[in-house]
């Protein structure tokens, strides 16, 4: 097997975005996180190194050292942070490969490519064919200057890897390397070959915000396919009765009377749940809970939320919006707005913006008219595949 040395270089500051890319979060991780998980995963990669500038090695260092993995300090260009990084891998390695912490869609199979394709060639480089039309320009000018034939020309990408042997002598040869982009232009000057080894398109540079956005969607991809969103629709009634307690969207509704039920007969929270496990197809919380079941009773519905959250995560599901309508013809509901709103947001783990709730009268008509019950009508927006 051959044993491979990987430099990732993430020295960056990131002023473009805001704070540096590399730490930018990416699904369940940073950038740099899931660039290094995919060298990890191979068993041939027997040390990483990263390189990060001074405050990052301070400040993030810690949580990314360990097991094969050293952080050093990055130098003040990339070709800097590639010598620290090569002087820091231990010896006997055959192969050593270069990757920008800021291409975390990198895949095993790109990686193994590139690697032997070096220890064939001694220099490889990950590249894709460019798909734009080329035009060049002469210094300081905007005018077209040329058309070069697209068919001839590579982006390229990383990783870059090399037999150790030849890395070194390049690094060595070209001490004052400020010019150079990557550490295989080093190579390109001692006349030795670098092989290009194509790519995939996949594996681009997280560089602005629409890439992150990017990035995610083919992260989404890899995990099983695009989320849509789903619709689901609850409703829930209560008969409004002398000495309960008034539970609705968790909060305590100051009021002579309260809602009859088995549990604390939220019907804010029991239309919610429902609406978004219709939303899913997963039946209604009274499969759950059923009525009948005695060690449900006078049940805190936040629990009932609690499941049902549960429940949307195992499906792989996340609830975007929430819509409530409450029919009360009493109490007066408009001083409670605020409060049963958060409350609402909270328990659904949903930014307030997302959760809605308002009330109406029902107009003297019917049972609800005539104050003898309160109902609720929900509508969710959740996601799932
Ligand atoms: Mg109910």
């Amino acid at each position: 097997m051959t044993r491979v040395g990987v430099v990732v270089v993430a020295g960056g500051s990131g002023s473009r975005m805001g704070r540096p890319k590399q730490f930018l979060p990416l699904g369940d991780a940073t950038v740099v996180e899931r660039s290094l998980r995919c060298f990890l995963s191979l068993p041939e990669v027997e040390a990483v190194v990263v390189a990060l500038s001074e405050a990052d090695r301070r400040e993030r260092g810690s949580g990314l050292a360990g097991g094969r993995v050293r952080v050093v300090a990055a130098g003040s260009t990339r070709m800097g942070s590639v010598r620290s990084g090569v002087a820091a891998l231990p010896p006997g390695l055959d192969v050593v490969a270069v990757h920008d912490g800021a291409r975390p869609l990198v895949t095993p199979e790109i990686v193994r490519a590139v690697a032997a394709e070096a220890v064939r060639m001694g220099a490889a480089v990950a590249a894709v064919p460019v798909k734009d039309t080329l035009k060049r320009s002469e210094p300081g000018s905007t005018l077209v200057a040329g058309t070069p034939e697209r068919a001839l020309h590579w982006a390229a990408q990383t990783p870059q890897a090399y037999r150790r042997e030849i890395l070194a002598e390049a690094l060595a040869r070209f001490p004052d390397d400020a010019e150079a982009t990557d550490e295989s232009q080093l190579v390109e000057r001692l006349g030795r070959p670098v092989a290009l080894v194509p790519s995939s398109g996949e594996n681009f540079k997280i560089t602005t915000p629409e890439d992150l956005l990017m990035a995610e969607a083919i992260l989404e991809s890899r995990a099983g396919g695009r989320r849509w969103p789903r619709a689901g629709f609850g409703f829930d009634i209560h008969r409004l009765v002398p000495g309960r307690k008034l539970w609705l969207a968790g909060v305590l509704v100051p009021h002579g009377k309260g809602l009859l039920g088995h549990s604390d007969s939220d019907a804010v929270l029991h239309a919610a749940c429902d609406a978004v496990l219709g939303a899913l197809g997963l039946g209604e919380i009274g499969l759950a809970f059923p009525p009948s079941d005695p060690r449900f009773r006078g049940l805190d519905s936040r629990q009932i939320v609690a499941h049902t959250l549960a429940r949307v995560s195992e499906a792989g599901g996340e609830v975007l919006h929430l819509d409530c309508t409450l029919i009360a013809e009493e109490p007066k509901l408009s001083p409670h707005y605020a409060a049963m709103r958060e409350s609402l947001a909270a328990l659904f783990h949903l930014p307030i913006a997302r959760a809605s709730l308002k009330a109406k009268s029902h107009e003297g008509l019917g049972a609800v008219g005539r104050g003898e019950a309160i109902a609720c009508h929900a509508v969710a927006t959740v996601l799932s595949r």
